[in-house]
């Protein structure tokens, strides 16, 4: 099938958190498949433009309409490790994907909105529309309600219901959109607020969400559940997987060693590579050279990701005599404060080290380098990163929800607590401490059954295949039963 994704992110060119690596993931699988696919990306000014490659203009002038006049953009392809890639770089002064951002600016519905359209007037234009679009979260959400008139199925994939992307009347005019037509996404909760991520729900042919707890979990406390009701036939829950390519401890060109999980098998069962790579990280992060456990998290700091359940693992695994290395990523004041507070307190204890920035080398270190890894996410869609975890031999620890739910289970790959308090997290972390200092053998057989995990996209492309058949199917019926 000839398959076009529209994403606001695909890894590793433009990259804030898991719908990258799942748009990519996903994309490759699907094309070792053998299925047609590309995907459509704004043309970010931040843009990793290395891993591209043939980067060129197909054409110039393409135009489209904002704030009621003419514009003109540029579209480009490229290629990201075998994915097609088509880019839309606005060319009005108002910059949207100039930003040096992907997301955070107050137009971001603008922004996003615009993108769809473009896209699609674009794929409509060229000729030999695709058989089937698949859109991803809120950026991309309102390609269902334009698709409709095409006649093009679509799949719309919720990463995460917490963001809804909601804008006024206004937005929609000044990409010329009837007024009239957009009463239906009227949000839910506030008065003359529109929600993007409702037309996918409304308009698009199935729903997916990235795991199957995840899937359960949305029809309660959320404001869309009403409507998520009223759709539940389409919707399915499929868990994300990882690129084990991407993702892999024998051979991460980011690592300085590399090890493997048939290392385990062998005697003495032991990772070398995964110890000197934790040795390389404590010379790097000016760590106290020792024997305790290493402890980390990566991760966006934003509420959802439990920042005061971080904080209480940091302090625990201190005060417990570990190690404790946080990767985060800040996007608003509030959280870069109290994180760099933090940091500035803790400058001179060389058992911890915060690096409050985005930055996928060191991640790869980190998830290599660690023991355990904390995820006490509040709700959790997914959650991409305990699976990487295990892939590197680092046992996860992480707060029973959504995908968390579905991946790790305490004792047999990892640790788990419900209760969302410090105290709860405390418990699960004295468990886990105490069992990598005093049962090495039950640590092992914890990393050995993380390593072993088949997280890979192949089982959950399958699952999306299958999807898009059914749809594809049921359009040709139609269209048969009309001529
Ligand atoms: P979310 O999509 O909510 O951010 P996931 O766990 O599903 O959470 O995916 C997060 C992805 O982003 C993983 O690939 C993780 O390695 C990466 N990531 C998160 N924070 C950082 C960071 N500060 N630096 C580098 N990579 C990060």
């Amino acid at each position: 099938m000839k398959i076009v994704h529209l994403a606001s992110e695909l890894a590793p060119i433009a990259k804030v958190g898991g719908l990258a690596d799942a748009v990519y993931g996903l994309c490759k699988s699907l094309i070792a498949k053998k299925q047609e696919i590309e995907v459509i990306l704004p043309k970010y000014d931040i843009l990793n433009l290395d891993p591209i490659d043939n980067l060129q203009i197909i054409q110039k002038n393409f135009p489209s309409i904002f704030k009621g006049q003419k514009t003109l953009n540029t579209i480009w392809k490229g290629c990201v490790d075998k994915i097609p890639v088509l880019f839309i770089e606005s060319n009005d002064p108002a910059g949207l994907f100039n930003r040096s951002t992907v997301y955070g600016c107050k137009d971001d519905p603008l922004r996003f909105l615009y993108f769809c359209c473009t896209a699609l007037d674009f794929l409509m234009k060229r000729g030999a529309p695709p058989d089937l679009v698949h859109l991803h979260d809120w950026h991309t959400a309102s390609a269902a309600f334009l698709l409709k008139r095409e006649s093009i199925p679509t799949v719309f994939t919720i990463h995460n219901l917490a963001y809804q992307g909601h804008c006024s009347l206004e937005t929609f005019e000044k990409v010329g959109w009837k007024t009239e037509e957009i009463n239906e996404f009227k949000d839910t909760e506030y008065p003359d607020t529109y929600s993007l991520l409702k037309a996918g729900i409304l308009f698009a042919d199935h729903i997916t969400t990235v795991s199957p707890s995840y899937a359960k979990e949305i029809f309660k406390t959320n404001p869309l559940q009403e409507i998520l009701k009223t759709h539940q036939k389409k919707l399915t829950g499929i868990l994300n997987g990882i690129d084990f390519t991407y993702w892999n401890p024998k051979t991460d060109s980011l690592l300085p060693f590399h090890f493997h999980l048939q290392q385990l098998t062998q005697n003495p069962p032991f990772l070398k590579g995964k110890e000197k790579v934790k040795n390389y990280l404590r010379k790097r992060f000016n760590l106290r050279e020792s024997q305790s456990t290493v402890v980390s998290s990566i991760t966006r700091l934003v509420p959802q990701k439990g920042p005061k359940l971080i904080q209480a693992a940091l302090s625990h695994t201190l005060k417990k005599g570990g190690q404790f290395i946080l990767l985060g990523s800040t996007f608003d004041e509030e959280m870069r404060t109290v994180f760099t507070h933090l940091k500035q307190k803790l400058a001179h204890n060389r058992n911890v080290h915060m690096e409050l920035t985005y930055n996928e080398e060191l991640a790869h270190l980190v998830y290599a380098g660690s023991d355990l890894f904390v995820a006490p996410s509040l709700f959790e869609p997914c959650g991409l990163t305990p699976l990487i975890a295990m892939r590197y031999g680092t046992v996860p620890l992480v707060r029973q929800t959504g995908g968390m739910k579905d991946t790790v289970f305490e004792g047999k790959n990892g640790f788990s607590f419900i209760t969302p308090t410090p105290a709860a997290i405390h418990k699960a972390l004295n468990r886990a401490l105490a069992c990598w200092a005093s049962h090495p053998k039950r640590w092992r057989a914890l990393m050995k059954k993380g390593m072993e995990e088949d997280f890979s996209w192949s089982k959950s492309a399958d699952a999306y295949l299958k999807i898009y058949r059914n749809l594809y199917r049921e359009l040709l019926s139609v269209s048969k039963r009309i001529t």
